[in-house]
């Protein structure tokens, strides 16, 4: 069993870590992707080249083929702690979607688009690879980052973990793996 610390309103403040036996601080509530997973792999001068980036929204321009990509929230149930988990991820849509999207940014009433389908492109810590997973991506309010929903493939951790939900000590496991 992990020892863990919560706040006042139940939320994990910090926990023991079984790798580092350290305890480490939070809250954690959420972990973030300021970039893609395939932006540290690109030089500086590729990334001058090649790409567009802002802290939301992505294009890398390639030879043959342009990615468009958005930053999302995809959020798992905690059963047994506050709940939800997010984890801040980027997804690949279509070139259609991506200018769509762009386009509603700052349009009152857009979350009653219908949700688009995008590829995942962050590796989640705690789970099998999780690049290229099948989701969908719904647009929220004005202000808030799409939610995005792992839908195939259904025997993948992250596809039943959003599904079913996760406990303390899953989600413990899962920050050890992210910090290590
Ligand atoms: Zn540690």
């Amino acid at each position: 069993m992990t020892s863990i610390r919560r706040g006042t309103q139940g939320e994990i403040v910090a926990f023991k870590c079984r790798t580092c036996d350290e305890w480490h601080k939070g809250p954690i509530q959420s972990l973030g992707a300021d970039t893609p997973d395939f932006v540290a792999h690109m030089s500086d001068e590729e990334r001058e080249k090649y790409l567009t980036l802002t802290s939301d929204q992505c294009i890398l321009t390639r030879e043959h083929r342009t990615d468009y990509l958005v930053r999302g929230c995809l959020e798992i149930p905690v059963i047994d702690g506050p709940s939800p988990f997010t984890f801040g991820v980027w997804v690949s849509l279509s070139e259609e979607n991506f200018n769509r999207t762009t386009e509603l940014w700052e349009a009152p009433g857009r979350e009653s688009e219908p949700a688009y389908f995008g590829w995942l492109c962050t590796r989640l810590p705690g789970y099998a690879d999780t690049m290229n997973l099948k989701t969908w991506v719904q647009t929220q309010p004005v202000g808030q980052r799409p939610l995005v929903t792992v839908f195939e493939p259904t025997d993948h951790a992250l596809f039943i973990e959003q599904r079913d939900g996760i406990n303390v000590e899953r989600l413990i496991l899962i920050i050890e793996q992210a910090f290590h």
